[in-house]
């Protein structure tokens, strides 16, 4: 199992995949990649992710509300998103965080959701997927408000500079990259290059933030490869390690065993 990939961050219900859904899941275990997160952004999306979830081998399901969504959410939505964490296929409270890059929602729900899902994590013992941007120190100063330390989650699409990856990761937490390590001029490829393969993951984020080659195309799972493969040549290891620390990092992180599939 040393080789193969994860993507943790995949929106595979989006309706981008609804007529090729069998083929993407398919196409993604052809290119190595053993096992798939599909993660929700409201009520709806989660629900969706957690069928889509039930349906395919190693393909597993989180649930959460996105700060785009925070707004919206009604008390009946947190009730049945609470509910969701008990099922076997929810591997993770996410996406959540902050965006004040798009500010969709005021600030003050936004906070005000984000800490209910961290006080969940904690109630619940389940990783984060966090979702930040333009919102960096704030975010910082949430969890350093709650607790300093023994955080367990991720950073996905990481935005921040190598000072706050260090101050991520001393929270406990892991960074996640995107297809983004692999435009012109990364801020992310210079992080990615330089923290602990111990904290790394892999994602897709699909069907966004395509990675060359593919860019300007929808984005699929399969195409994680070409993330792990851009971080080996800028760390000048073997592709084989990146995939070996960054696999056995999401299977401890999300508490997954993949099945084997003929
Ligand atoms: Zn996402």
């Amino acid at each position: 199992m040393k080789n193969v990939l994860i993507d943790t961050h995949t929106h595979l219900d989006f309706d981008q995949f609804d007529a090729d859904r069998d083929e993407v899941v398919y196409r993604a275990k052809e290119a190595n990649v053993a096992g798939m997160i599909t993660i929700g952004t409201d009520l709806q999306t989660s629900k969706k992710s957690i069928e889509i979830a039930c349906r395919y081998h190693n393909v597993f399901a989180a649930a959460g509300i996105h700060p785009h969504d925070a707004g919206n959410a009604s008390e009946a939505d947190f009730a049945e998103l609470y509910e969701m964490y008990s099922h076997p296929r929810v591997v993770a409270i996410g996406e959540v965080g902050l965006d004040y890059y798009r500010n969709l929602t005021k600030p003050d729900i936004q906070r005000r959701v984000f800490r209910r899902f961290m006080q969940w994590a904690r109630e619940l013992d389940k990783p984060l997927i966090i979702h930040t941007r333009e919102a960096e120190e704030e975010i910082l100063a949430i969890l350093r408000d709650m607790s300093k330390k023994g955080w367990r989650g991720v950073f996905h699409c990481f935005p921040g500079d190598m000072a706050m990856a260090e101050k991520v990761m001393d929270m406990g937490f892991y960074i996640s990259f995107t297809g983004s390590v692999t435009f012109k001029n990364s801020t992310a490829a210079e992080i990615a290059k330089n923290i602990p393969l111990e904290r790394l993951l892999l994602e897709t984020d699909c069907p966004f933030m395509t990675p060359v080659p593919h860019r300007g195309k929808r984005n699929e799972p399969a195409f994680v490869q070409y993330v792990a493969q851009k971080i080996a040549e800028l760390r000048a290891i073997p592709v084989e390690q990146v995939a070996g620390y960054t696999t056995a990092n999401a299977l401890e992180l999300f508490g997954i065993t993949l099945v084997e599939e003929e």
